[in-house]
């Protein structure tokens, strides 16, 4: 895969990098999952030595010089990737001048502890103060990381490599009109119910911990020799390398979807990293391209397979074997049950159908900040205005409303789009995995995933971080992002299904 002498060399220097990176993601682990609590304070301290040695050695001069040296000579495919990936990674921490960095490194930290309170005494007040700083502080980073059109652009790209405002417009301009529409039928309709009788029943834990574990295997999950399921407080993937992968999921006690989802969700996101060509191991290139094509993943998983009829059908007896209370439940009733669709006031809860309508409340909002548009005052305000316009409830609390989430907080302003995008994604990937592969519901039903997985494997996983989103799914589907097939998705399964 990588034959050039001077991407030999870069390569060497990348796996100083590499080996940094795969220790923190192993603290990073074990922080969520198996540390001591008061342990946290000197894990800091290494994870912040870490993270200066690790710019050091990206912004060392002899690695930008060799990748220049590298980029003017003939690369296949891979090499030219490799250069791509570490070249974008120095330019952006080059941009950002070492004072701002520092300073929204503070802010962000005692803005997690505040907006954390705020959210508790449903107090925005205590908040509004750091996050005004925050937007402040994005607007300078998007200046000095520089964009052609709009500085939104800018913070965009830090989450999905090449994706623009005017994309997320575009495919809001479809998602925004055709899902109000969807969803007013449903409503309408009540084929599909609101709320269901399951979502307050109480499992066991060790019952559910078995039969998460059973639906992995069946899906091919390596438990055990490359891969793990842990428990954490909300459900995430990391990975150490390609043959150590690690997701979690939690248990509630009541309502196992969530459980059951938060597993299924989090497996997507691991497949990918998993089916990661070998040859890439231990380079830069072995990463999932971008938040949006991981989501895609998980969101596949999650929506495409686990929540489809031919799936509840086939997994139905393996349902009851474990949790003995779904006996007098028929596999159409489970169905309706990990299906129901209400607009609800929190993202995390949504169902497929209202989920975007919640991004786009948030990507609205993030423009209007990021352009200057809305005073922090008024944002409460904006937001139950929006939450009601788009979905029709408003906010009784700033808990339920604008305190929700934790990314702005974090400074992670224009993450939220990539929640879309890999809804849109996944939807185009079924919609070609349909076409080239027209038993796939009956393959489903039969829980035969191995022809899934060498699929996906093929058009996403294997390439890593070899293309730039956009180029993946053109040489893979022939297509840009395209929300036209997520809304025949939903339509056929709302309203025709
Ligand atoms: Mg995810």
């Amino acid at each position: 895969m990588f034959s050039n002498k001077k991407i030999k060399e870069v390569l060497k220097k990348a796996r100083t990098i590499w080996s940094l990176d795969h220790a923190s993601s192993l603290m990073g682990w074990d922080l969520e999952v198996n540390m001591p609590k008061e342990g946290v304070s000197e894990r800091g301290i290494a994870a912040s030595e870490i993270a200066v040695l690790r710019q050091k050695l990206l912004l060392d001069g002899e690695l930008s010089k060799l990748l220049d040296e590298a980029s003017k000579e003939n690369l296949n495919d891979y090499e030219k990737g490799l250069v791509r990936v570490l070249r974008r990674e120095i330019r952006i921490a080059r941009a950002l001048p070492p004072d701002l960095v520092q300073e929204l490194t503070r802010i962000t930290q005692e803005a997690r502890i505040a907006w954390r309170e705020a959210k508790y005494k449903d107090d925005y007040e205590r908040f509004e103060p750091y996050l005004e700083k925050i937007v402040e502080l994005e607007k300078k980073v998007a200046e000095y990381l520089g964009y052609e059109k709009h500085p939104y652009d800018a913070l965009l790209d830090l989450y999905e490599e090449g994706l623009t405002t005017d994309d997320v417009e575009k495919i809001f301009s479809v998602l925004e009109s055709g899902v109000r529409k969807v969803l007013s039928r449903v409503l309408e309709e009540s084929r599909f119910p609101r709320e269901h009788e399951l979502e307050n029943v109480r499992y066991d834990v060790e019952s559910m911990k078995r039969l998460n574990m059973r639906i992995l295997e069946i899906f091919g999950y390596p438990l055990g020799a490359r891969a793990r399921l842990d428990i954490s407080s909300h459900p995430f993937t990391t990975h150490m390398g390609i043959r150590d992968v690690r997701i979690t999921t939690r248990y509630e006690g009541f309502d196992f979807k969530r459980s059951l989802f938060g597993a299924i969700h989090e497996f997507g996101h691991a497949l990918y990293e998993l089916q990661i060509d070998e040859g890439l191991m231990a380079t830069p290139l072995a990463n999932g391209v971008s938040l949006g094509i991981h989501e895609s993943q998980s969101r596949f998983w999650e929506n495409m397979i686990g929540r489809s009829k031919p799936f509840v059908n086939g997994i139905y007896k393996t349902l009851v074997e474990n949790l003995s209370f779904l006996k007098e439940r028929s596999p159409d009733d489970l169905y309706l049950y990990f299906n129901s669709v209400k607009p609800s006031l929190i993202r995390t809860e949504a169902d497929e159908v209202t989920y975007n309508l919640h991004i786009l409340v948030r990507f609205r909002l993030e423009l209007r900040m990021i352009e200057g548009d809305v005073k922090m005052g008024e944002l409460p305000a904006v937001w139950d205005d929006l939450m009601d316009e788009l979905l029709g409830i408003r906010p009784k609390s700033y808990r339920d409303g604008v305190l929700q989430d934790i990314h702005w907080s974090m400074g992670s302003i224009g993450y939220f789009p990539t929640y879309t995008i890999g809804n849109v994604v996944s939807a185009q990937i079924r919609h070609h995995m349909l076409k080239d592969m027209p038993d796939l519901h009956d393959k489903v039903n039969k829980l035969d995933f191995n022809e899934v997985r060498r699929y996906l494997r093929e058009k996403i996983h294997k390439w890593g971080s070899t293309y730039a989103p956009k180029e993946l799914l053109m040489r893979s589907f022939g297509e840009e992002i395209n929300p036209g097939p997520f809304m025949r998705y939903l339509e056929e399964k709302y309203l025709k299904g």
